[in-house]
């Protein structure tokens, strides 16, 4: 069993705020704190107190909280070393391969630029859990505000070969508007079909459809299958490159 306790506390419209609470030690991360209040609020009733902040990028509704919750805890603040300045109170600059000790459990750091292009993601491989940020959304991906098609290709396909059992906490709750989009690329993929059923009835019962697995994504995301055959062929795009049937569907998504 893990050591790991997780918690996603739902912020602003449609954020979650991921906690990671290390039982043996008593540390616990807060993955990107769109605001301070509310989380500093959910910790103390959870009895916890926050060691680490994890940035994957420094969008505000990603950072905002920082300041509140260093004071409030004297957290230590993780970012991209390319990110520095531009995150709050940001004092471990961080990059590919780089481990960030939580109690026992150790996150390591994966460089996934695409969305930013400094973008970071945070994984610990020992208890199999993924916080991608807004690179991997279930059922989407982030938009790219800075980096390219190309980048955010490779990225997702670096996600994508993590074990087929780790499980996805992504930074927001957009899985239904993202269904209704995978389905009209992906119209006659079964699996596809299934969690969107799946997907919809959580939300009428105001659950939240995380954390997702890379084995879900795999199957139902369209973007982690821009390089699959039968898929490419049924989007009339079969003698493309799996980055330009990427950058295909991410423009159609734009203006969906
Ligand atoms: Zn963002």
């Amino acid at each position: 069993m893990s050591n790991l306790d997780v918690r996603m506390v739902p912020v602003l419209s449609d954020n979650y705020v991921h906690l990671i609470h290390d039982t043996f030690s008593g540390k616990t991360a807060c993955v990107d704190p769109a605001v301070g209040g509310p989380v500093i609020d959910a910790v103390r009733d959870l009895g916890w107190e926050i060691s680490h902040v994890l940035i994957t990028h420094p969008h505000y509704d990603h950072t905002d909280g920082v300041p509140d919750i260093v004071e409030a805890f004297g957290a230590e603040v993780y970012g991209s070393r390319r990110d520095y300045g531009q995150i709050p109170k940001c004092d471990h600059g961080v990059m590919q391969g780089d481990l960030i000790e939580l109690g026992k459990s150790i996150a390591k750091v994966l460089e996934v630029p695409g969305h930013t292009v400094h973008h970071i993601a945070y994984y610990f491989e020992q208890e199999r859990l993924l916080f991608p940020g807004d690179t991997l959304f279930s059922l989407g991906c982030g938009r790219l505000f800075g980096g390219t098609a190309e980048q955010m290709w490779s990225s997702l396909k670096k996600l994508r070969a993590l074990p087929a059992d780790t499980q996805v906490y992504c930074a927001h709750e957009y899985t239904n508007a993202n269904a209704d989009f995978a389905l009209s690329v992906d119209p006659d993929n079964a699996d596809l079909k299934a969690r969107a059923d799946e997907v919809q009835s959580l939300r009428e019962q105001g659950l939240p459809t995380l954390p997702s697995t890379l084995d879900s994504e795999a199957r139902c995301n369209p973007f982690l299958r821009c390089d699959i055959p039968a898929f490419k062929a049924s989007l009339d795009l079969g003698e493309r490159e799996a980055e330009q049937v990427f950058a295909e569907i991410r423009r159609r998504k734009d203006h969906f």
